[in-house]
């Protein structure tokens, strides 16, 4: 990259240690960074009313003059007021600042300006407080609002970029080859990096944004395409053709025909001479584990060693348990390495995977992360793939010898997104549950019920069976304990005092989730109270109640696969989804879930109803965080986008012509620190 676009920030005008200081915390370093912190809002300052058509708690813009400037009143110490008489003609408005002499100051009397805020006072009297104050010779009309962090204003903002763009502008390059800049109508990257901060007018804002979109969007494409290609050009281990009837006749159910496709996908990837890199897409439920399991047992007949990495320790253990139980009576050895094993215990398991005593290993992320040595790795299977981003499927592409890739996903997502966020990948659908599975009963239910749902989830503990409380949680970080533990006792004053009830939340320490899950599963538990952690995953058959206190909050993804807690077994399930917000939409969405279990289906209604911005705001799908794009809003420019980016590739598949060259730096700045990154 241009050596003088990555510029520690310090280098602009009116940055010093201390405002670099505040940028850090966006994350902005260089002013490269600043030049990609792209505004949230835009003001368009022509859009501007008449005070005396001003409502009041409107926000507004108004453009007029300061005719009076009072004295400023002390009213306590450390509070001082400053106001200013504004009018535009048609009515007065008092302007009121607090504390800040600097904008009073600015507030020059007899000058114009525009003034931009939320309107107070009453029809006779307005006033204004704190407003955004611009220049009335201001020659930005559309006026930039940018994420801020503490201590730093908007203004002082505008002017660092104002600088940055003057005194860098012209460092700015052109990553795109002029003629796929030409088709696709595109205007240059300097114009686009100006007109976005400063736009003269919407056309150029339009004209800006579409360049900006459309370079992400192929720099995520291209990412892909090199990922892809990246794999594609090594060899891996390339397996035999086995039988492992033995493995199908040993289970205790037969699997279903998408679980034996899947397998067959798998199996059949493995044998060619590059490395396996899939997907498998599948419900809650629909039995991705037994799929990994048959997987790796072929890897093992082939005499090689499999890992599958899980998000969570709950989970390393489950799957642990799972594949212990699926392929130690065939002479697999399954092995489990988790962060909270002693050192000694580390040790012993890393020895077994460097001299190939195990065969499976299971663990966490930690597993990556120390860089385990593998006498022979052959498959690396990820689970829960939402967990795991774009960054680190590049960073297990990088390990070793180049294993095969397996990666499961229980959030299905409509097809056309797929694509574009697993480009990478083949993908192998399971969009068939196991045979015998009864539909979970789900209900959507306001407050005032809840005694009623309490009394159904006794009902269900009477009978010998357990369920999940999942109670309402204010941010996952800092409240959970207090939630989880007042929710429990909130339970234990209504009727549940003779119960068993186990607490999980997110800040336990691991060992005490493991333990908690653990005894659960024995049902030494009867009733779970939980914040999502037990979200991913979780399998316990003699579970067959699920009740969720402020259902409104979540995803209908996210519901659902809640939902998917319960139904693992042979007992008829109920989802009691608890809600007091009523209104159209919340009905609306709650009711999908009551009439359908195809998590497709729910995903394309969720983005639908949702709109994309909250469908992706929770980053589930593992994407880096797009600074501009919206990858369902702007579905044609990706269509275009994806196109651009295969004819590239193929043309130059490591973008190694003189013409990609920029592209490539962009490509390699997206895997930069890729280990670094979410681990
Ligand atoms: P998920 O896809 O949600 O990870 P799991 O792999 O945890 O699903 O499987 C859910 C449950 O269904 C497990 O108890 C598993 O043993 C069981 N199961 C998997 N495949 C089948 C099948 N073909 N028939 C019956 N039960 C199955
Ligand atoms: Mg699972």
């Amino acid at each position: 990259m241009n050596s003088e676009l990555d510029k520690q920030i310090t280098y602009l005008k009116g940055v010093g240690p201390k405002r670099a200081e505040m940028y850090k915390k966006m994350g902005i370093f260089t002013v490269y960074d600043l030049l990609c912190h792209y505004p949230r809002d835009y003001i368009d300052l022509t859009n501007t009313v008449p005070v005396s058509d001003s409502m009041i708690n409107e926000t507004v813009t108004v453009k007029g003059k300061i005719v009076r400037k009072l004295a400023p009143a002390r009213i306590r110490k450390g509070m001082t007021v400053y106001k200013a008489v504004f009018t535009d003609g048609t009515a007065d408005l008092t302007v009121v600042i607090y504390n800040s002499e600097y904008l009073f100051s600015q507030l020059t009397l007899d000058g114009e300006f525009y003034l931009v805020g939320r309107i107070t006072g009453n029809l006779i009297r307005r006033e204004m407080s704190s407003p955004l104050v611009f220049k009335g010779d201001n020659r930005f009309k559309v006026q930039p609002v940018y994420r801020l962090t503490e201590g730093l204003s908007q203004n002082v903002l505008r002017n660092n970029m104002k600088n940055a763009l003057d005194s860098f502008g012209k460092f700015i390059y052109e990553p795109l080859p002029a003629h796929i800049r030409s088709e696709a109508g595109l205007c240059s990257m300097e114009y686009a990096m100006t007109n976005i901060h400063f736009p003269k007018d919407i056309h150029c804002f339009e004209q800006a944004k579409k360049r900006l979109v459309f370079d992400e969007l192929l720099i995520l494409q291209l990412s892909m395409a090199m990922l892809r290609n990246k794999g594609r050009s090594m060899t891996g281990y390339i397996l035999k053709q086995k039988n492992i009837d033995e493995f199908y006749k040993s289970l205790p159910f037969e699997l279903t025909n998408c679980q034996i496709n899947a397998v067959k996908d798998c199996t059949q990837d493995m044998q060619r001479q590059f490395p396996m890199n899939r997907l498998i897409q599948g419900d809650v439920g629909s039995g991705k584990t037994a799929v990994a399991a048959a997987v790796a047992y072929f890897a093992f007949k082939n005499g090689c060693q499999s890992a599958l990495m899980a998000p969570t320790e709950v989970l390393a253990n489950q799957h642990y348990e799972t594949l212990k139980g699926f392929l130690e009576p065939l002479g697999v050895k399954v092995g489990l390495l988790t962060g909270s094993l002693s050192a000694k215990e580390k040790a012993l398991v890393k020895n077994g995977i460097e001299n190939g005593e195990y065969h499976v290993v299971v663990g966490t992320h930690a597993l990556v992360q120390q860089n385990t040595g593998f006498k022979n790795l052959a498959l690396v299977i990820t689970d829960e793939q939402h967990r795991f981003g774009v960054r680190q499927r590049a960073f297990l592409a990088q390990k070793g010898s180049n294993p095969h890739k397996l990666v499961m996903s229980a959030t299905p997502i409509p097809r056309t997104l797929a694509m574009m966020i697993y480009g990478d990948l083949d993908i192998s659908v399971l969009d068939q549950l196991p045979k015998g599975r009864q539909p979970i009963e789900t209900y959507a239910v306001t407050g005032k019920l809840r005694q009623r749902a309490f009394a159904f989830v006794r009902k269900q503990l009477d009978e010998g069976r357990q369920g999940y409380v999942v109670c309402p949680v204010i941010d996952e970080s800092e409240m959970s304990l207090q939630d989880v533990r007042s929710y429990a006792k909130k339970l234990a004053e209504n009727g549940f005092d003779k119960y068993r009830i186990g607490l999980l939340h997110g800040r336990l320490p691991n060992e005490e989730k493991d333990r908690v899950m653990r005894v659960f599963k024995e049902h030494k538990i009867d009733l779970l109270v939980s914040t999502t952690v037990v979200e991913v995953g979780v399998d316990v058959p003699n579970a067959t109640i699920i009740l969720v206190e402020n259902a409104d909050r979540f995803g209908l993804s996210q519901l659902h696969q809640l939902r998917g807690r319960v139904g693992r077994g042979k007992y008829k399930s109920y989802c009691v989804l608890i809600t007091d917000n009523v209104t159209e939409t919340t009905k609306k969405r709650l009711k999908i879930l009551s009439s359908t279990s195809d998590g497709f289906k729910i995903s394309e209604e969720d983005l639908k109803l949702r709109g994309p911005g909250d469908f992706f705001g929770d980053r589930q799908h593992g994407l880096p965080k797009l600074k501009i794009a919206d990858v369902s809003q702007d579905l044609d420019v990706l269509r275009v986008v994806r196109e651009t980016a295969q004819e590239i590739v193929k043309d130059d598949p490591l973008l190694e012509k003189g013409e990609n060259k920029g592209l490539k730096e962009l490509v390699n700045r997206l895997f930069e620190n890729a280990n670094a990154d979410d681990l």
